[in-house]
């Protein structure tokens, strides 16, 4: 124990002054399955977390080719030219598929990778969503204990992962392309509802006309939608990530909804219903693991299910059977 104190201890002085190596190291940590790796993680994030927090948290999504990556990039030049430190971090639960879709190749976003006041993570790999969003979460800790006041965590629209990012940013922003109408390109509802800005983005040469209509028509929709709990009016904008028209006044609503709800105490309030809804997220998934890797339970599981299948048991009491072998209730 006290061996990892002191080498966190390292970890955690290095980070506090900006160290982006000891910073990189400690995500490796985080991302690592060993259990030493991991005591020694949650130590440095512990020593981490009363340095943390003072940050605006940005959470971008939209589908693959919208222009996620160049959006960031022209956003990301405009904060940092304001003297701010970016973080830059993707969720993606495919990337282990793809080999890292988002992010992957830093190549995506030259400019920022080669900006030193910004910082890009890839995302990290995980068996699951909800692995790959914890790990990120703590990220976002070491982020803002090394200085990094604005943080960009990305991922693509395809459903749960949004869950993931919004419950762990302060601001969302959807991307949109033009034209497409109200049918809103296949992207679920409930993103749209958690959206506190939409950009329509490509709107520059032959789809400028499309890209105002297509906001017009967002814009009708989201009428329809119940307002948000912080009272913000959602904002649907059009602008270029390759021309940077419009970016810098996505800039100025980012920075309009802070002042917003923090005057409401609604920005802290949000942030403290996240960790407490990690909190219990992570209850959840870890007594899940914990379950179903129970080496009883794993043994007694297929026969239950058989016989729930086979309707000699009811699902019910045979859930509650194996819950109580887990506990050491029932042999
Ligand atoms: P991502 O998959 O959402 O990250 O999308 P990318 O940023 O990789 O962009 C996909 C393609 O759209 C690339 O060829 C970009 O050059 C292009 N693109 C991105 N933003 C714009 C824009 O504002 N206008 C136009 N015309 N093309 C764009």
């Amino acid at each position: 124990l006290r061996r990892t104190n002191i080498q966190a201890e390292e970890y955690i002085r290095g980070i506090l002054q900006g160290d982006r190596v000891r910073l990189s190291q400690a995500i490796t940590l985080i991302e690592s399955k060993q259990t030493q790796h991991q005591e020694l993680a949650h130590t440095i994030i512990e020593g981490c977390l009363p340095h943390s927090g003072n940050s605006v948290r940005i959470g971008i999504t939209g589908v693959p080719g919208v222009g996620k990556s160049t959006f960031i990039e022209a956003l990301g030049q405009n904060v940092s030219s304001q003297g701010r430190k970016l973080a830059v971090l993707a969720i993606d639960p495919s990337s282990q598929i793809s080999k890292g879709s988002i992010l992957g190749d830093k190549t995506r976003m030259a400019k920022l990778s080669a900006n030193p006041q910004v910082y890009i993570r890839p995302s990290a790999a995980g068996d699951s969503l909800g692995g790959v969003a914890r790990k990120t979460r703590e990220t976002v800790i070491l982020c803002e204990a090394a200085g990094f006041d604005t943080l960009i965590i990305e991922t693509v629209g395809v459903g749960q992962s949004e869950v993931a990012v919004h419950s762990m940013v302060d601001f969302f922003l959807l991307l949109l392309l033009p034209g497409a109408g109200d049918e809103l390109q296949g992207i679920k509802r409930g993103i749209v509802e958690m959206a506190d800005l939409v950009a329509v983005n490509k709107a520059d040469g032959d789809n400028q006309q499309r890209a105002k209509r297509a906001a017009a028509d967002y814009r009708n929709a989201l009428h329809l939608f119940p307002p948000k709990s912080s009272n913000w009016e959602v904002q649907v904008l059009t602008c270029s990530a390759l021309s940077g028209q419009g970016i810098a006044e996505i800039w100025h609503l980012i920075e309009e909804y802070c002042t917003f709800t923090k005057a409401k105490g609604f920005f802290q309030g949000q942030r403290q219903s996240q960790a407490r809804y990690w909190l219990h997220e992570t209850i959840q998934q870890f007594l899940q693991e914990q379950f179903y890797h129970h080496p009883q339970v794993a043994t007694l599981l297929n026969e239950r299910e058989t016989e729930v299948l086979a309707q000699r048991k009811s699902p019910f009491h045979a859930a509650e059977e194996l819950v109580k072998v887990f506990l050491g209730l029932e042999k």
